[in-house]
C-alpha cells in the first residue's frame, strides 16, 4: 500500500495540488485558502477597497471573474457589490447563456448583475466593428476594439452607480505580459500606470482595481475546477487576431515559468518595487483634457480620445 502523501499546509488531508512556485503540494481546501489570502494581501498592500467601498465587479463569465467574485462576496458586504457583463457580440462566444450561468451564482450571493453589450452603446456588434475595420483595412486588431470599449462601458457605469471602485479579474500572467510590453516598448508612464497606486489623471476615471494581479492563471482555473464553477470555456475566435508582441510575450512566458516557477511573480513584483520608488515624480500633473467629440479624458496631445478615433475611423457615431 502506498501511503497518501499529506498537505504541506495542514499536515492532515491528502495533497492533490502541486505548487510549483512555492514546491507545496497542498489539499483543496488550502490551495482555496491560499489564493484567497493571497488576494487579500494584495488588496491591503495597497489600500485597493476600503470595507464602505461600493464596487462595480467586471463579470466576463470566465474562470477569472468567478474567482473575483466569490472572493470578493466572502469578504466584502455583497449589498456594496454589483456585477456588470458586456455581451461584446462575438459569434458564438459570451452568450446572454453563459452570461446566466455567472448572473445565478452572483445572486446565490447577494449580489446583482447588469447586463449590457457593445451595441447597446455603439449601436454595433464587435463582429460588425470589426468587419467593417477589416473592410477598410485598417490595421487594428480586435483586441484594441474590445479593450476600448469595454474600459469605456465600464467607466460609464461606474460613474452612473456612483461607485468608488471598478474591480477586474486580471490574473498574474496578464499583468506580467503587460508590463513586459510596456517595457519593451520603452513606455515608462504605462508601466507606471498599471501600478496600483498609480495616480488617477482625471477625476472622471473611476479608480480601478485588480484584485487577482498576483494569481497565476493556472490557479484560477484550478480553483473554478475545485468549486464547480461553469464558467465560459470557449475561446474568443480572435484570438489568433490577438497582437503580435502580447502573443508571443505569452509564449515566452509561460516557457520562462515553466522552467524556473516564480518568475512571473517575482517580475511583477521587482516592477511594482521599482515604479513605487518613482511614483512621487507623477503626482501633481495637470487633469487629462477632455476629448472634442465626448468630453470624456483623452491623452495630453491628443484632442480627441482613442474611443472616438478609433470609432470615426469605421464610421460609426456612438453616444459614449
Ligand atoms: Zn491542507
Ligand atoms: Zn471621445
Amino acid at each position: 500500500m502506498t501511503g497518501m502523501v499529506l498537505c504541506d499546509s495542514c499536515g492532515k488531508r491528502e495533497a492533490e495540488i502541486y505548487q510549483p512556485h512555492t514546491g507545496r503540494r497542498l489539499c483543496r481546501q488550502c490551495f482555496i485558502g491560499d489564493v484567497k489570502e493571497r488576494t487579500l494581501a494584495e488588496v491591503r498592500r495597497y489600500g485597493m477597497i476600503r470595507p464602505s467601498d461600493r464596487v462595480l465587479l467586471a463579470l466576463s463569465g470566465g474562470k477569472d471573474s468567478f474567482v473575483l467574485l466569490d472572493i470578493m462576496a466572502e469578504t466584502h458586504d455583497p449589498s456594496k457589490l454589483v456585477g456588470l457583463s458586456i455581451e461584446e457580440g462575438i459569434a458564438g462566444y459570451n452568450r446572454r447563456e453563459d452570461m446566466e450561468k455567472i448572473r445565478k451564482y452572483a445572486s446565490e450571493r447577494g449580489v446583482d448583475v447588469i447586463f449590457t453589450s457593445i451595441r447597446e452603446h455603439v449601436g454595433h456588434s464587435l463582429d460588425e466593428i470589426v468587419a467593417r475595420s477589416q473592410a477598410q483595412r485598417l490595421n487594428v486588431s480586435p483586441c484594441t476594439y474590445c479593450g476600448t470599449l469595454r474600459r469605456r462601458i465600464i467607466n460609464q457605469y461606474a460613474k452612473i452607480l456612483g461607485v468608488d471602485r471598478t474591480a477586474t479579474a486580471h490574473n498574474l500572467d496578464d499583468e506580467a505580459q503587460t508590463a513586459i510590453m510596456n517595457i519593451l516598448r520603452g513606455d515608462p508612464v504605462r508601466l507606471i500606470r498599471q501600478h496600483p497606486l498609480a495616480p488617477r489623471l482625471s477625476r472622471r476615471f473611476v479608480q480601478r482595481v485588480k484584485p487577482l494581479r498576483k494569481i497565476y492563471e493556472w490557479e484560477t482555473t484550478m480553483y473554478s475546477y475545485l468549486k464547480g464553477f461553469r464558467f465560459q470555456e470557449t475561446e474568443c475566435r480572435y484570438i489568433e487576431m490577438r497582437p503580435t508582441l502580447r502573443a508571443k510575450v505569452r509564449e515566452h512566458l509561460y516557457k520562462l515559468e515553466e522552467k524556473h516557477p516564480g518568475s512571473l511573480l517575482r517580475l511583477l513584483e521587482l516592477v511594482d518595487r521599482l515604479v513605487e520608488k518613482t511614483l512621487d515624480r507623477y503626482r501633481g500633473l495637470p487633469e487629462l483634457p477632455a476629448c472634442r467629440v465626448c468630453g470624456e479624458p483623452t491623452s495630453y496631445n491628443r484632442g480627441v480620445c482613442k474611443v472616438c478615433e478609433l470609432l470615426s475611423r469605421i464610421g460609426v457615431l456612438a453616444d459614449l
